[in-house]
């Protein structure tokens, strides 16, 4: 393995965050398996938390799946993009980063409208990577709604 994946795997053990993705597979229903880089991926995630919506979580280098293995191998970067959440468990020193990551899902929510646009988290970890499709910000969404709206009473008035 390479040293900076076995680093991300010591500092996730030490800082608690593995143990909680751990916990949290248990609790969901999940089946261990060892997966690349010292990820540990758990299949079979049962619990509605998260909201369903989401096919996989991560928490400290436990990879929580929703998906079939034939459904992961369909979408091979959202592996990639998991394991960038875990590399980011070990830069928050682990449970710190849940906290910071509600607030960045809140603050994208508030600029989009969406929990994953404006995160900073799911930017570094890749939107597309994770299946997520950009938003644009709530002032340009109305902006493109007042032009629409514009264009089809041009079509009407004719
Ligand atoms: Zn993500």
């Amino acid at each position: 393995m390479v040293m900076r994946y076995r680093v991300r795997e010591i500092a996730n053990w030490a800082n608690g965050s593995t143990l909680l993705g751990l916990l949290a597979a248990g609790l969901g229903g999940a089946t261990l398996r060892r997966g690349p880089n010292g990820l540990l991926l758990a299949h079979g995630y049962q619990l509605a938390i998260p909201p369903r919506r989401s096919r996989a979580f991560t928490v400290g280098n436990v990879v929580l799946c929703r998906l079939s293995d034939t459904e992961l191998a369909e979408h091979p970067t959202l592996l990639t993009h998991e394991a960038r959440h875990a590399t980011q468990y070990a830069w928050c020193v682990g449970l710190l980063m849940l906290p910071m990551y509600f607030v960045a899902a809140g603050w994208s929510w508030v600029r989009t409208g969406d929990y994953a646009s404006r995160n900073v988290f799911e930017r570094l970890a890749g939107l597309a990577d994770g299946g997520y499709v950009e938003r644009p910000s709530r002032v340009a969404q109305r902006r493109a709604a007042q032009r629409e709206a514009a264009a089809a009473a041009g079509r009407a008035d004719r």
